[in-house]
């Protein structure tokens, strides 16, 4: 049976660079892929870029609405009949902007359908409340792996938050709007809770 994996991680823990690492491998042997990104963050932007500078196009965005069981099914048809060779992973940038359903119809891709998919994310916001997606990838992805990063101090980065020019900020929206000059930084706890003033969550 395949599988349904989250790997998730504080704000620059590499994961886009992974999940392009990961591509590389199932298709070094052979093997086809689709990556998709939800939408949300970006204007229709298809580009994955990694911290290493590494670029790709994701196959297809997915919209808040997209039904996204449906719409891998449509795709892995299409490039069974263009190629002649199944698609062996579907893997899934900035998962955090998918919807609960969404996380769901991953669930059922990789049961139902047979084909792992890789979900990579954030696991909560600058506020360190989780996201809706993350939650419910938590709650039902077969396998949890963390990527971990470093906090200013040295220990390991668990929370993001959020800067806007060089001052933090523990107000506003979960994702920023366009055109701000909005930076995360990976803390540790202790740092993040040094920086709000001892507050976690929505003060
Ligand atoms: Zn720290």
């Amino acid at each position: 049976m395949a599988k349904l994996y989250f790997r998730f991680g504080a704000m620059n823990s590499g994961k886009s660079t992974a999940m392009l690492q990961a591509a590389y491998n199932y298709e070094e042997r052979g093997q086809h892929v689709l990556i998709a990104k939800p939408s949300i963050d970006t204007k229709g932007d298809m580009r994955i870029v990694s911290r290493l500078g590494v670029t790709r196009d994701a196959d297809f965005l997915i919209a808040p609405d997209t039904d996204v069981r449906a719409e891998f099914a449509e795709r892995r048809a299409r490039a069974l009949r263009e190629t002649g060779v199944d698609i062996s992973c579907l893997l899934i940038d900035e998962a955090q902007f998918l919807t609960p359903a969404q996380v769901d119809d991953a669930l059922r891709i990789a049961i139902m359908d047979g084909v792992p998919v890789l979900a990579y994310g954030i696991r909560s916001d600058f506020q360190t409340a989780g996201f809706p997606g993350s939650i419910r990838l938590l709650e039902v992805a077969h396998s949890l792996e963390e990527l971990k990063t470093i906090c200013r101090c040295g220990r390991k980065a668990i929370f993001n938050a959020r800067r806007i020019g060089d001052r933090y900020v523990f107000d506003g929206e979960q994702v920023a709007i366009d055109g701000q000059d909005v930076t995360y930084e990976s803390l540790c706890g202790a740092c993040y809770l040094e920086e709000s003033h001892g507050v976690l969550g929505r003060a």
